[in-house]
């Protein structure tokens, strides 16, 4: 149960209309993605800029309440999802791109900038913010450090711990940690940022974000493909033609009826190579 004089304290912080209190609000912030029995937080809380975010976590602390922090909820594993009455920390009021520094190839971002949209701004100045969790569309920055999330293009160019290049956050008692750099060449100290990533909002709650970008790649960066399975005695195979009706209707492998005679010899010799004895009919004695 949250005291009405801590509810206050919260609304002379942030203004009445970032505190939410009905049941209904709260019930929207009980779950995420993952599925999980939902859990009840005993208020809602939005800051709009990082120092009430940071007076907001030292009051949480100094009154012993429970504090959860959630950007879109589309985590996949219950990390948003409240203490038993605690509070729920938004951070999609912090969702400025602070900086996008071309020259020296990095943006700084607060929390609750969507991912997709910094990898638009980036795009726009020939840049490229290469990590895609499929979510991008409503993710947020700060839930993909947690989460330390990735997507396809993880396979070339890597995850968000790869684009990380420094950190702001509080602690559990308010107190803000920077660590990490905007230079490349940051290799003194502890590396910080590290543990934050993937930790799940267990460790502080990130204020901004200093991130890598790189040049955007020349080439498109995806290729529509497909695969085709054409048994060799289809027309198509045999005209090299498509079209409707070219191709017989789809069967398993195991069912298909391939028709090794209607390959052509070359085909065919190469995939069953002859028996050195092997001779012409012409050649044959009668
Ligand atoms: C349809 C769908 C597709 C997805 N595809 C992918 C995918 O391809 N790859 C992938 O990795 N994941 C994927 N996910 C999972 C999810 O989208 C990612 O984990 C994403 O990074 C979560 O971002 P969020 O803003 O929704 O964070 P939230 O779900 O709100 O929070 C996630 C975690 O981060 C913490 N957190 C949030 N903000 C902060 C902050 N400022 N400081 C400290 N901690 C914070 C929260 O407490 C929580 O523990 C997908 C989810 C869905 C629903």
């Amino acid at each position: 149960m949250i005291s009405q004089s801590l509810v206050k304290e919260f609304q002379r912080l942030l203004g009445k209309e970032q505190v939410f209190l009905e049941e209904t609000d709260r019930a929207t912030y009980s779950y995420d993605a993952a599925v999980l029995e939902p859990v009840m937080p005993a208020i809602v809380l939005r800051p709009g800029t990082s120092e009430e975010l940071g007076q907001m976590v030292r009051l949480c602390h100094e009154n012993s309440l429970p504090l959860t922090v959630r950007g879109a909820g589309t985590n996949l594993s219950g990390g948003s999802i409240p203490g038993r009455g605690g509070a729920v920390v938004l951070t999609t009021a912090l969702n400025q791109i602070l900086e996008i520094n071309e020259a020296d190839l990095y943006a700084v971002v607060q929390p609750g900038v969507i991912t997709a949209k910094l990898a638009a701004a980036v795009e726009a100045k020939g840049l490229f913010y290469p990590p895609d969790p499929g979510s991008m569309a409503v993710s947020t920055l700060g839930g993909n450090v947690a989460e330390n999330a990735g997507g396809l293009r993880g396979l070339k160019y890597g995850v968000t711990r790869d684009y990380i290049m420094g950190l702001t956050f509080f602690v559990a008692t308010g107190e803000s940690v920077k660590t990490g750099s905007r230079t490349v060449k940051c290799v003194s100290g502890y590396n910080l940022a590290a543990l934050l990533v993937g930790s799940e909002g267990t460790l502080g709650v990130i204020s901004e974000i200093t991130l890598k970008l790189i040049p955007l790649p020349a080439a498109p960066l995806a290729t529509p493909a497909t695969a085709t399975c054409i048994p060799p005695s289809s027309p198509t195979a045999a005209t090299g033609k498509s079209g409707p009706g070219s191709r017989p209707p789809w069967t398993p492998s195991s069912k298909r009826p391939w028709n090794w005679a209607g390959r052509s010899p070359a085909n065919t010799a190469s995939v069953r190579p002859k028996p050195a004895s092997w001779k012409k009919s012409s050649e044959r004695a009668p």
